[in-house]
């Protein structure tokens, strides 16, 4: 097996995304077990200032190119620059986030390597060769997944999956012997990469505003059916707000349209590692659980004392949630002086 880790470090407007810290954090640490080097791929315009916060987060080098044509994202230049990178170290896994840009990179990628490809994963691990597990038949199940001939192994991993490294935690790894960030040559020269490039971005309209993104939020409101339904989700709004964080909810509120399928967390929904998750009426089933177990501080709220939700909580109240989140808000405003 080869030992380095290369990921792909995801840019918007040059600024680098959560995620790459994740997978720079995860890749120091798979390579500190492989006895490789953890190695970032970066593309996009003026991105060299990024380059050096990715040696900061664990990467032992960084391959960059660096061209206004690469200010966008694009299947067809991200791939060829990705391919050179990955000819240049010939890594033995390659890490991308299941992003909306990821999970279109990964496939071009694979296929211009002829390598296994691993989508939308929930762990990684190291053993004899790299596994990974995914979610399958509609989250009943968890796949773990080995690709014999695959040299090398791509896996997209959802956020929150792998963790940034902490800063004690980053001094006790291996140092690389030497931070460096190379810049690819487009090899190619851009004039043939303009005429290469198959799909060409002719504007971008600005959406309507998403939810949040939940696998962000330091503080995460949570509910679940107990939250008995839309006026419920109010509440845990105004809380969310007081605290400076966002709303989550379990599938039965998807299932009962009181909450956006965004906000899902668990198996078949997001992987979330607030410092804070307080799990109001969530009666802790497992394909919930595998998706916040990993917060900071857990927080529940039901008012059923056996309900599993309280074996993975810091704190657990028996209780009402129509009775204690509205003293809740009133402590909050009271302490906010609101
Ligand atoms: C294939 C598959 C995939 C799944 N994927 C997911 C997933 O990704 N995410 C997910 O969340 N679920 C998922 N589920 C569903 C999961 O199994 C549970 O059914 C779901 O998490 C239950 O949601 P809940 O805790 O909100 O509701 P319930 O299990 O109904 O629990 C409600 C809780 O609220 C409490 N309660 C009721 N009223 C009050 C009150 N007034 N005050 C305080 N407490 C109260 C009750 O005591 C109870 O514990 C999946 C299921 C399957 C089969």
């Amino acid at each position: 097996m080869q030992n380095d880790i290369l990921f792909f470090a995801e840019q918007r407007n040059g600024r680098i995304q959560k995620i790459c810290f994740e997978l720079a954090g995860g890749a120091k640490r798979l390579a500190s077990q492989t006895g490789g080097r953890s190695i970032a791929f970066l593309a996009g315009q003026d991105v060299y200032g990024e380059a050096q916060s990715l040696l900061q987060a664990g990467a032992d080098c960084v391959f960059f190119a660096d061209s206004p044509l690469l200010a966008y994202y694009s299947t067809d230049f991200y791939a060829e620059l990705m391919e050179q990178a990955v000819q240049s170290v010939n890594p033995g896994l390659i890490l991308l986030g299941s992003t909306t840009v990821g999970m279109d990179l990964a496939p071009a990628l694979a296929v211009k390597l002829d390598a296994g490809l691993a989508a939308d994963c929930t762990g990684l691990w190291v053993d004899d060769g790299f596994r990974m597990a995914r979610p399958s038949l509609d989250g009943a199940a968890t796949d773990i997944l080995y690709c014999p001939d695959g040299n090398p192994v791509i896996a997209t991993l959802r956020p929150g999956v792998l963790t940034p490294l902490a800063e004690e935690e980053a001094l006790s790894l291996p140092a690389a012997s030497a931070d460096t960030v190379k810049e690819l040559s487009l090899s190619l020269a851009e004039e043939a990469l303009r005429t290469q490039n198959r799909v060409e971005l002719i504007e971008i309209e600005p959406g309507n505003k998403r939810s949040d993104d939940i696998t962000k939020a330091r503080v995460l409101a949570a509910g679940g059916r107990g939250m008995g339904g839309p006026a419920g989700f109010e509440t845990l709004k105004r809380i969310a707000e007081l605290l400076g964080g966002s709303v989550a909810c379990s599938r039965a509120c998807i299932e009962s349209g009181w909450a956006d399928t965004a906000c899902q967390v668990g198996q078949t929904g997001k992987t979330v590692r607030p410092a804070l998750y307080l799990a109001c009426g969530i009666s802790g089933a497992f394909q919930h659980t595998t998706g916040m177990d990993g917060s900071g501080l857990i927080i529940s709220i039901n008012k059923n004392p056996a309900a599993p939700i309280f074996d993975i909580s810091d704190l657990g109240i028996v209780g009402n949630v129509e009775v204690i989140l509205p003293q809740l808000i009133q402590a909050l405003e009271a302490y906010q002086g609101i």
